[in-house]
């Protein structure tokens, strides 16, 4: 059973349709990356899938429940989180009360603790007591990676997490991503970057215009097909 699926999702803006009947399957343990040129519609799926955007129930399936008419509370607790684009960070709490944010309120068990983030990122527990503003961007992706793992999502959903960062620091960020796995997570993480979508992931899936145009394994897409599926046919 995948651990989450989607049944001809649609989402509008008004009366703009931004998605059409999006077929999506993340199976346990997973890393799916989904890629596509701006605007083609990556981070409102992540939004339709977190219950920003709203669907009808059958069209978002977590852990085989239809959760697709619920709203971002109410589908955080059974077990998805987003890492957001942007990192919206509470710039005047420390990395350490913005971590513990991600665990507020919510009595999940599982393997994200603060000593656990801090495994992940060491750097983070150098700067605990440091404000949000004081942190490098790479420092802040991690911790707006921290804050979405200590819910102990069963599907993290990550949007662009490496836009605007260095060689380096991406590196050092998509290194967790096999750790995150480890603790039993499955993930989503919307790329611009083919590149590293195709060598952090398990499967690509390319999105133009609101549609899925192809889907794979990294090994067997063709460059001229990811080509035409993201920028369209010359
Ligand atoms: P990017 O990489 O630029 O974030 P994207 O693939 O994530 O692109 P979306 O942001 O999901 O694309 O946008 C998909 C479409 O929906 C675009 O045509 C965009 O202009 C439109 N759109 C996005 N947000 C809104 C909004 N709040 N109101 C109206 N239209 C929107």
């Amino acid at each position: 059973m995948p651990i989450l699926e989607t049944r001809g999702l649609t989402a509008h803006y008004r009366d703009f349709q931004a998605l059409f009947g999006i077929d999506l399957r993340l199976d346990e343990g997973e890393t799916l990356a989904i890629i596509g040129a701006n605007g083609a519609g990556k981070t409102t799926l992540m939004r339709a899938l977190a219950g920003i955007l709203p669907s009808t129930p059958e069209m978002v399936h977590l852990a085989g429940r239809p959760v697709g008419a619920l709203s971002a509370d109410q589908i955080m607790p059974l077990g998805l989180a987003m890492v957001p684009e942007g990192r919206k960070l509470f710039p005047s709490l420390s990395v350490e009360e913005n971590l513990l944010i991600g665990s507020y309120g919510r009595k999940i068990q599982g393997y994200w603790s603060l000593e656990a983030i801090y495994d992940l990122f060491p750097i983070l527990a150098e700067r605990r007591h440091s404000p949000g503003t004081a942190l490098s961007g790479g420092q802040q992706q991690m911790v707006a990676i921290g804050r979405a793992l200590m819910s102990n999502p069963k599907v993290l959903l990550c949007d662009e997490i490496s836009l605007g960062l260095a060689p380096v620091v991406i590196r050092d960020i998509y290194a967790a991503v096999p750790k995150i796995q480890q603790s039993g997570a499955s993930l989503i993480v919307v790329e611009q970057d083919i590149g590293q979508a195709m060598a952090a992931a398990d499967r690509v899936c390319c999105m133009m215009e609101g549609r899925i145009t192809l889907e794979g394994k990294p090994g067997d897409l063709r460059r001229e097909d990811i080509h035409a599926a993201y920028f369209g046919a010359a």
